[in-house]
């Protein structure tokens, strides 16, 4: 059969990703630093409200906008967090499902999509499938918001400007006053905010802004998976101002013909998620990082991480792919920057893993330094 793949399927690279992953499956008890997912376990009074409502029958098709009560729950959050009074709701299939359902959403063929560099993955394979064009921003050294060329890039075909914080895979939170100042440009130049605020509860050294505090047409997206360890449960939230309500309506729609809705189940559970105290978690992830950053930080480049659960660390040399050969071969998984960036100096550590293998594998790197 000839040509049976669409054209689309060319514009996804997962070659980084896959390099890093074939080598891994050699490795013996490797200390794994490439997982993105928490390494607790979902807390044991949320599964009960899961197995709870599978018990009660909550097993059919929801709403496709998501169980009433919890976008209730969710509308009255994001009231009280963002004086957004009436704020649009949708229940996503996790972040990613909000993601995709957005730029189906949003872009056509053409449009420019701006986008700090180093980013989230998904973001530039998704506008490449759908014919945007992404405009890298590059952030490096510090990784903080370069709000002049942001403001520069801008032009008549820019659809929105992605903004991650905490950052994936950089860890950084960006200030109030970086906000701030992006908020007015993108306001200036009548531009929507597209906020992946996955990480939010996981910030370490004050709490992290959002950006919908301070500018209206931001489409807020806000995920499950990471606070609550609930990444195969799939569930997330996309929220606006009412004066976005028509994007929530557009994403609704196409959600009826794609996700359908989010496990009916789970969002039952997510009910009770948003009561639950993840203190400890932050406490221990705070603790974890301190002795990521403690470990490294004589030896390698890297700026202190302040939320999600990673650090981009300058590769010694400064070409990443060699050195995360290196360290996999000495058993510690790494994934190089180039997975995350159109650079390939730097490489990201997940420190969601025991503090074991945290000492573990900070004593490896530093020899290999
Ligand atoms: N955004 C960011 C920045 C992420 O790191 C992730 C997960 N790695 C996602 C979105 C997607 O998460 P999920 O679909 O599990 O909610």
């Amino acid at each position: 059969m000839k040509n049976i793949l669409a054209d689309r399927t060319k514009l996804i690279d997962a070659s980084g990703i896959r390099k890093v992953f074939a080598l891994a499956a050699k490795m013996q008890d490797p200390v794994n630093f490439s997982i993105g997912q928490p390494d607790f376990d979902v807390p044991e009074a949320l599964k009960e409200e899961a197995i709870k409502a599978i018990r009660e029958g909550f097993n059919k098709y929801s709403q496709t906008a998501g169980d009433s009560l919890l976008k209730e729950k969710i509308s009255e959050l994001v009231k009280k967090e963002l004086c957004w009074v009436k704020p649009a709701v949708l229940v996503t299939s996790g972040v990613s499902g909000g993601l995709l359902l957005a730029f189906l959403a949003l872009i056509n063929p053409g449009d420019e999509v701006i986008i700090p560099d180093p980013y989230f993955v998904m973001y530039k394979h998704l506008v490449n499938m759908l014919g945007g064009k992404c405009i890298f921003i590059d952030t490096y050294p510090n990784f903080n918001l370069p709000i002049e060329k942001i403001a520069q890039a801008i032009t008549d075909k820019t659809k929105m400007i992605i903004l991650n914080s905490p950052c994936n895979p950089t860890g950084v939170v960006y200030s109030q006053d970086e906000i701030k100042r992006l908020a007015k440009v993108a306001a200036e130049k009548d531009i929507l905010i597209l906020s992946d605020e996955i990480y939010e509860k996981l910030s370490y050294d004050g709490s992290c802004t959002s950006i919908a505090n301070h500018y209206e047409k931001t489409l807020l997206l806000r995920g499950f998976s990471k606070p609550y360890a609930m990444t195969g449960w799939r569930l997330g939230y996309a929220a606006t101002h009412p004066s976005l309500h028509e994007v929530i309506e557009e994403m609704t729609k196409i959600q009826q013909y794609t996700f359908v809705c989010a496990p009916t189940p789970f969002q039952k559970a997510a009910i009770a998620a948003l009561d639950y105290d993840i203190t400890d978690f932050v406490n221990a992830y705070r603790r974890k990082r301190d002795l990521l950053y403690n470990g490294l930080k004589d030896k390698f480049e890297l700026v202190k991480p302040s939320g999600a659960f990673y650090a981009f660390v300058k590769a010694p040399g400064g070409s990443a792919t060699p050195f995360v050969e290196n360290a996999i071969k000495n058993n510690v998984l790494i994934i190089p920057g180039n997975v995350f960036s159109e650079k390939d100096t730097h490489f990201r550590i997940s420190y969601a893993t025991s503090d074991e293998k945290i000492k573990q594998g900070v004593e490896t790197l530093r020899k290999l330094a």
